[in-house]
């Protein structure tokens, strides 16, 4: 039997430092080995991997990447949590840089240059679940090289990554996540494997990113203003949600054409409509 210590450990650290976790930072340490174990597996860790970990906190699924991969950027936040880390918690890691910074804010590409020589890294991730979105979309949109990201969400934002057109969980989060990768559902992750418990159900998910998306498409930027303003106003028709959106000029009659020379109903709603139909109408609508 697996005897899981990190309870325990996480409660001695808090003490040791007075430490109160931070809800504004979303401070939900991991306190189930048996979960930290599936991320890691998930995540493929090879020994010459470089691992970008966001928001190590104490350092509790850290130490197990230093152990798997050839180098960690850690980067966290919290200037209290990197000065533990790095004078206590971590100091015997030597493959280990701990960064404090907001993840938002970091040039990732240019720390993968200069950590990894430009080398696609992996990321893992117990994501803060307050900027979940934005990590993923930053990371994507930047184009950071990146074999796979593995991150614990919010259950409901997997489901929403994961989750096929027409049905309620669909969005902008999916057709963008189908674009730039390939999504699976590791696990599922109650409320009492963290301390503090969160209040909401937890999930790891690992996207393989795909070295060229799935689609071709003439402008990525334009079909995504339209992807935006499609789920944006997800009760419409995907005619009046687009004729008055930002950065999209198209008629109402201009639209309906389109959806029907894809063989749809000119009055089809944005969330009926996969990857490769919004782009065949963004090309479509460009011309
Ligand atoms: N990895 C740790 C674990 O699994 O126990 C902590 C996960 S906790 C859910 C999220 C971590 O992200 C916290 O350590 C928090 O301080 C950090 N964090 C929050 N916002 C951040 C940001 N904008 N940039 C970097 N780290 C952030």
């Amino acid at each position: 039997m697996i005897i899981n210590d990190e309870p325990a450990r996480t409660i001695g650290i808090l003490k040791k430092y007075n430490l109160m976790p931070r809800k504004k930072f979303g401070q939900n340490f991991l306190i189930d080995s048996h979960v930290i174990g599936k991320i890691i597996d998930a995540a493929e860790i090879r020994e010459d991997d470089c691992v970008l970990e966001i928001g190590p906190g104490i350092g509790t699924m850290t130490r197990h990447l230093c152990d798997r991969a050839a180098r960690v950027i850690a980067v966290e936040i919290d200037r209290d949590l990197v000065k533990i880390l790095k004078e206590d918690i971590l100091r015997d890691k030597d493959n280990l840089s701990i960064i404090n910074e907001d993840i938002l804010k970091v040039d990732v590409d240019e720390l993968v240059k200069t950590e990894n020589g430009g080398r696609r890294i992996k990321v893992v991730a117990n994501l803060p679940y307050y900027i979940t979105t934005p990590i993923i979309m930053g990371l994507f949109e930047k184009h950071v090289p990146m074999e796979s990201l593995t991150l614990m969400v919010q259950k409901e934002v997997a489901s929403r990554m994961c989750a096929s057109p027409g049905t309620k969980d669909y969005g902008a989060l999916t057709v963008a996540v189908s674009y730039y990768s390939e999504c699976y559902l590791a696990a599922n992750v109650p409320c009492n494997c963290f301390m503090p418990r969160p209040d909401v159900m937890s999930a790891v998910v690992r996207l393989k990113v795909l070295e060229d998306p799935p689609v071709r498409v003439n402008d990525p930027d334009s079909m995504f203003a339209i992807v935006k303003a499609a789920f944006g106003q997800r009760r419409k028709t995907l005619q009046n949600a687009l004729i008055n959106a930002q950065g999209i000029s198209c008629t109402k009659e201009e639209v309906a054409n389109a959806l029907e020379s894809m063989g749809l109903s000119p009055l089809a709603r944005g969330e009926v409509l996969s990857l490769a139909q919004f782009a065949k109408i963004s090309d479509i609508l460009g011309k």
